[in-house]
């Protein structure tokens, strides 16, 4: 145990010992929060204070997750850290449901709802509703955003169709419809397994008091990016008297507002969970001091922030560079030589190298410009493979073995690949099955019912009836990658990809993304040593786990990280390139406003304070917007530097058409106020 304690701070052993009362940790970047979590939860599990199946521990994204279970694994070991709690708010929120699904008004084997079909199901809703000609706004997407936010305030349907507001009622409206439709086909989105978590712990008072029992700590990390409704989740989690819960944060480091993320959070925890103590940590254990002073005076700009006193003790360092560029693709590529540079001198390994861009379109260049050099790559938080269309497909296929109710993969999969059903057949039973308030697949055991189809008939019975086998199959405890791939067959999927896609290079190599799913779960049966329930897999990848969990494992280690500003909170990094530092790309164009820009400027911050010994900002002169070229200004960020701390580079191309002076010239345009 001294072991574990020698190694922290004052601050920080007073943190991982202060176990039986609320505690709040607001720090800055790298001065320890995320080990004083993990050391906590060993501190817990080593003195007897709880076995590792009684504590939670709630980080933001699944890639934190593993990380968190690994460090706590080294110190408490594998097996115990098997039984513990780490999850994202969301994966808690499944298993709950999953387990508490009646209570809930759900059957256990729900399942998650698709952004497409998300989508789709609200355009439906307008139609239905007749809101279209109601001049409603007909844009989906943004009342499926209005409909997020509602859910992230633990409104339900009923609260908006209340207001005064004419325009909230006709929200509510559609929001009954989705939600309803949403729950005949037993399907859940993405918010419900938050807000239906809470309403489940509010109402049911013995499912509160079993799981107020079980969890003896609580500890969430990031807290700062918590919204509402994760925060109502803790507040019913906690038993009132005396919940032993740390939250641990920084202000500056809240990027998730849009998503309904309040910093407030903050501020109110001592109110919502009275008694508690505050401790500050101050010291950085992550970056040297220039990179450390150039983030504090970049996040010095923003008004309302708690002040902090952020210092490091890792003197000296190389000044940041700034990188101007003459297209993305040079920008790319300067990225490209740097890192062979640093590998080659054996300064860096590609390991210790991470891009981080603000939008993901640029991830295409850099990533060409990686694969261009023969440079280990890996895109982290890449979700692209799963939104192929075979990919898609093939996952709607076993998501009606698992929920026959589930008419948005019935449906989408009828006639995958083509069997005689035909477009008008699919849209009438689709209207049939609202109607009638039920399902597709009850409607096709209606034998009444089916008279009407005709000729399609036949070929929907044969479908129905070869997925109901293997439906059968599913049920046996056998290999699930082996079943999977004879189901694939066993309805035509795999023999029917030749004849949907062509040429035949396409078709093969969507055949390969679907062997891939099968490789997937094999790969986890093996590693498991078990077969793994099919329930269990769509989970992981409802949750996108799984594709990035091959990706961290099966590839090199050595790899360059190439990821968004957003999702490279809370890692590090001994070099960081952050690319693109323009105006309208970072500040990303839609953040207009003060409250917009300070939020971007977060975001920087949290960019800036990645890097451990090296920093590398690059801008472009030129880049592709929508289709046409068009020319770049540099960030104003960029002037928030220190203008001591910073050396700015131009590469030959550039100077070639701008001279070292006109260059200056248009640095001063942009300075702010250095
Ligand atoms: P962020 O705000 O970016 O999430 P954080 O506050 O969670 O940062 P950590 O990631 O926990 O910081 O720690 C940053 C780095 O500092 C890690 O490499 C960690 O191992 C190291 N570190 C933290 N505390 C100490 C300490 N007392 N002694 C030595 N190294 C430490
Ligand atoms: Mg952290």
């Amino acid at each position: 145990m001294s072991v574990l304690l020698d190694r922290l701070n004052d601050e920080q052993r007073q943190a991982v010992t202060t176990t039986e009362k609320p505690l709040l940790i607001l720090a800055g970047a790298g001065t320890g929060k995320t080990m004083v979590v993990t050391s906590r939860i060993a501190f817990i599990v080593q003195s007897g204070r709880a076995e590792p199946g009684e504590i939670l521990a709630v980080t933001f994204t699944n890639k934190a997750a593993n990380e968190m279970k690994e460090r706590a694994g080294r110190l408490i070991g594998q097996k115990a850290v098997k039984d513990l709690w780490v999850s994202t708010f969301h994966s808690f929120g499944m298993k709950i449901l999953r387990k508490y699904a009646y209570q809930a008004g759900y059957a256990p084997d729900f399942t998650l709802a698709e952004y497409g079909d998300q989508v789709g199901l609200i355009k439906q809703g307008l139609n239905e509703l007749g809101l279209v000609e109601d001049g409603m706004s007909q844009d989906p997407k943004a009342i499926l955003s209005l409909i997020s936010m509602a859910k992230a305030k633990n409104q339900v349907p009923e609260d908006l169709e209340e207001s005064s507001d004419p325009w909230e009622q006709r929200i509510g409206g559609i929001y009954r419809y989705y939600q309803e439709y949403l729950h005949a086909l037993n399907i859940l989105d993405f918010d419900d397994l938050l807000m239906l978590t809470v309403r489940l712990l509010q109402k049911d008072e013995k499912v509160r008091q079993l799981l107020q029992d079980k969890f003896k700590y609580v500890m969430v990390d990031e807290f700062q990016d918590t919204n509402h409704i994760q925060m109502e989740l803790l507040h019913a989690l906690l038993p009132k008297h005396e919940p032993n819960i740390c939250v641990v944060g920084d202000d500056d480091q809240s990027i998730y507002s849009w998503r309904g993320a309040e910093v407030a959070n903050i501020l109110a925890f001592p109110q919502i969970f009275p008694g508690g103590k505050l401790i500050k940590l101050e010291q950085n254990y992550r970056s040297n001091n220039v990179i450390l002073n150039a983030a504090n005076k970049v996040i010095s700009i923003n008004s309302q922030r708690h002040v902090k006193n952020l210092w490091s003790a890792q003197e000296g360092g190389e000044k940041l560079k700034v990188v101007a560029c003459g297209s993305e693709e040079r920008e790319a590529k300067a990225i490209a030589d740097t890192i062979l540079n640093k590998v080659n001198g054996r300064q860096n390994t590609y390991g210790d190298c991470a891009i981080l861009y603000r939008s993901n379109h640029q991830s295409r260049a850099l990533e060409d410009a990686m694969r261009r050099g023969r440079i280990p790559y890996k895109i982290i938080g890449d979700t692209s493979f799963y939104e192929r269309k075979e990919v898609r497909d093939a996952l709607a296929f076993l998501k009606i073995i698992h929920n026959p109710r589930d008419d948005f993969s019935f449906l989408r999969v009828l006639d995958v690949p083509p069997r005689g059903i035909g477009p008008r057949t699919i849209k009438t039973l689709r209207e049939k099955a609202v109607e009638n308030k039920t399902s597709v697949y009850d409607l096709l055991r209606n034998p009444q019912f089916m008279e009407n189809f005709g000729r399609s008939s036949d070929a929907l019975m044969k479908f129905n009836n070869r997925v109901e086998e293997f439906r059968q199959k599913f049920q046996e405890k056998v290999p699930l990658a082996g079943l999977v791939e004879q189901y694939f067959e066993g309805v035509g999927y795999i023999e029917g990809l030749g004849r949907m896609y062509k040429p035949r290079e396409d078709a093969e190599k969507r055949y390969q993304n679907v062997l891939e799913i099968i490789h997937t779960i094999e790969g986890r049966e093996k590693e498991d040593k078990r077969c793994i329930p099919l329930q269990e897999y769509l989970e992981s990848v409802s949750l996108m786990e799984e594709y990035r969990r091959r990706q961290e494992k099966d590839e090199d280690p050595n790899a360059v990280m190439l990821l968004t500003v957003h999702a490279s909170k809370g890692l590090e990094f001994p070099s960081v390139f952050v690319t693109g530092m323009e105006k309208n790309l970072f500040p990303h164009e839609k953040s207009a406003g003060l409250k917009a820009l300070a939020e971007e400027r977060r975001l920087f911050y949290v960019a800036l304070t990645r890097a451990k010994s090296d920093l590398i900002l690059t801008w472009s002169k030129m880049r592709k917007a929508g289709r046409r070229m068009s020319q770049r200004m540099p960030s104003q960020f960029l002037g928030e530097l220190p203008k001591d701390l910073v050396d700015h580079c131009l590469p030959q191309d550039l100077l070639k058409k701008l001279s070292r002076e006109e260059f200056l010239e248009q640095m001063k345009n942009w300075k702010i106020d250095n």
